[in-house]
């Protein structure tokens, strides 16, 4: 592996469309070289239900390993318009992913953390929250 290559973490949809909009959206934005990606469908439901343990624990260590492994220092949770794994207005995906990025910070990432929104015209849009 190249050492010097710049790494940063997403956690996304398994929604073909999203991909490439987010892993252009995150080199540019914090010119990294490489995106890790860690997909599931609908994560914001996944992570802001807590329902499944199982679920979780592998995102976690997932983004762990993207942490510890590859140095990353960026992180972004993706929520998006039409998705099939998380069939619920735009309102609702919007505070499942502010109650996501709650449990994400107490995961121990120590990088920046950022929730973004892939709209209808599959352009992202930042989702900034008052803490
Ligand atoms: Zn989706």
């Amino acid at each position: 592996m190249n050492n010097s290559a710049r790494f940063a973490t997403v956690i996304n949809c398994m929604d073909g469309r999203t991909q490439l909009p987010i892993i252009n959206y995150m080199r540019t934005k914090f010119n990294v070289d490489y995106v890790d990606n860690i997909t599931e469908p609908g994560p914001v439901k996944v992570i802001a239900e807590q329902s499944n343990d199982f679920q979780l624990r592998s995102i976690q260590q997932r983004v762990m390993i993207s942490q510890d492994k590859h140095g990353s220092k960026h992180l972004a949770l993706v929520a998006h318009y039409d998705c099939t794994g998380n069939h619920v207005e735009k309102n609702k995906q919007i505070e499942q992913l502010r109650k996501s990025l709650e449990t994400i910070r107490l995961w121990g990432f120590k990088g920046m953390i950022v929730g973004l929104w892939v709209n209808e015209n599959w352009q992202v849009e930042e989702i900034t929250f008052n803490r």
